[in-house]
């Protein structure tokens, strides 16, 4: 597309949308202006480009399509199916995997069609058997409530989320948390790294019909051959999440032990992460668990959306480009540009540093909590999210960690002599910020005092900063 179309059609379209509302229309064209303006570190974002965004806009959001490429319950699904059938097609030959199940909505809508799929596998029930031959009027009562039982507290072993795990791991707020019996895998507390010994031996006390590994929050790469050798152990089904470190496996930067693939039985992801595509999630698997995860809609899912199957099928195929090995290589040496400039001017980090896309500062050591960090830094014209560190004492909400990731600024083009400025921005900010106090005068997690010529000073640095790496540079709205 040319620099010249792309401007066009984000301009008529928000011409299109200014005629029936315009302060939707103004949003959406704040939302460029802000996203251009600042300093984006948060992990589990990125850029999208043109063309994925482009293809989300269109005719595809008014198709219902349940069912699969095929064989479904609507007529008239034909476009939607090339679409889906593209989608699928370049997800497995990008990650080398047999099956690949695009509608997903999202992450969480994705592990559920996983957790459907794995216990429709394994569980040894009789009434599901019968369930699943569609024999469903051969079902007494009591086979119904013999399948809610059995169905119901299986157990399963996830990374704690102090640790890094993702709340669909099992944890409270979640359904996962409530359906299965779940015990946790922290880190060592003296590396913060995963100990496989502790797993192993978590795994053969607990005997979980699912392991899973996958992280939000944990900064190193994990091995999932010996995952996997675990797993095989207590004869456990092996579920990989890779939602936040999907473009680094596209672009394989983590390859060999590294690649949750060839080790998993089942993989899930979003596509809107480090993966660079629209927001949504996507399944991975060998044969052997295949038509139940097509089962997803409607099983778990409501109906698929095809459009954003029209653009993960545009931005897996530009993740299939070779230039986008190279933006996975940039996005693990930003990350170690920007803990090294951190490291060097005294920050504390989970680990001691990073191997993949994300950074963990501990704040604590600046005094702050990560709630304090985050809003000093967002005054500052830096935008994070505060996110839990191991044993953390100040709990989920208010945290003593900082979890910053570069996939999005490397997206803008920045490198290693900008993380290294960003380093020094961060840390300008967070060693002049101090606790503040509560109305009372107690000492307060929240409140926080920091100069505001300091903040305005950092936000300025931070604007120029991202002045050579314009956003989205082809696009003028006027
Ligand atoms: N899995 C992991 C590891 C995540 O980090 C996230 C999102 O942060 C999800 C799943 C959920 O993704 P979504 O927000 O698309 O549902």
């Amino acid at each position: 597309m040319s620099r010249n179309a792309e401007s066009t059609a984000f301009r008529s379209a928000l011409e299109v949308v200014r005629g029936v509302e315009p302060r939707v229309a103004d949003a959406i064209a704040a939302e460029l202006a802000d996203q251009r303006e600042s300093l984006k570190l948060i992990a589990s974002e990125n850029y999208a480009s043109p063309a994925t965004l482009l293809a989300m806009g269109n005719w595809f959001s008014d198709k219902y399509a349940e069912g699969t490429v095929g064989r479904r319950f609507y007529a008239g699904c034909q476009n939607v199916d090339t679409v889906e059938a593209l989608a699928a097609e370049h997800a497995r030959e990008l990650f080398g995997a047999s099956h690949a199940y695009v509608q997903p909505h999202s992450g969480i809508d994705a592990n559920l069609v996983a957790f459907w799929a794995i216990l429709a596998d394994r569980v040894e029930s009789p009434a599901l058997r019968k369930a699943q031959a569609r024999q469903v009027n051969d079902l007494t009562e009591a086979d119904w409530f013999a399948l809610r039982r059995e169905l119901g507290n299986q157990r399963m072993l996830g990374m704690s989320l102090d640790a890094g795990g993702h709340l669909t791991h099992g944890f409270r707020p979640n359904i996962s948390g409530k359906m299965f019996d779940q015990r946790s895998y922290g880190t060592d507390p003296a590396t913060g790294l995963i100990d496989y010994d502790r797993v192993a031996e978590a795994a053969r006390e607990f005997k979980p019909l699912i392991l899973v590994a996958g992280y939000s929050a944990y900064p190193r790469k994990v091995n999932f051959r010996i995952m996997r050798e675990i797993a095989d152990s207590v004869g456990a089904t092996f579920m990989v999440d890779m939602a936040h470190f999907a473009g680094l496996v596209a672009g394989k930067v983590f390859t060999g032990d590294f690649d949750p693939v060839p080790h998993a039985h089942i993989v899930t992801t979003t596509t809107h992460k480090s993966l660079r595509g629209p927001r949504g999630g996507m399944v991975l698997c060998g044969p052997e668990l295949a038509d139940q995860v097509d089962r997803g809609c409607p099983m778990v899912l409501g109906g698929p959306l095809p459009h954003v199957m029209a653009a993960k099928a545009v931005a897996l195929a530009e993740a299939r480009r070779p230039d986008f090995a190279g933006y996975a290589q940039r996005i693990v040496d930003n990350a170690q540009a920007l803990a090294d400039g951190l490291l060097r001017r005294g920050a504390t980090l989970v680990t001691g540093g990073t191997d993949n896309h994300l950074v963990l500062i501990d704040v604590s050591g600046y005094g702050l909590t990560g709630r304090q960090a985050e809003q000093a830094l967002l005054d500052s014209g830096i935008v994070t999210n505060r996110n839990s560190v191991p044993q953390d004492p100040n709990g989920a909400w208010y945290t003593s960690g900082i979890r910053i990731g570069t996939p999005a600024l490397t997206t803008r083009g920045l490198g290693a002599a900008e993380m290294d400025a960003t380093a020094e921005l961060i840390h300008t900010v967070l060693s002049q910020t101090t606790p503040g106090t509560g109305p009372d005068g107690a000492p307060s997690k929240a409140k926080y005092v920091l100069d505001p010529a300091v903040a305005e000073s950092v936000g300025k640095q931070a604007a120029d900063l991202l002045t050579p790496f314009p956003l989205y540079p082809a696009v003028d709205l006027g």
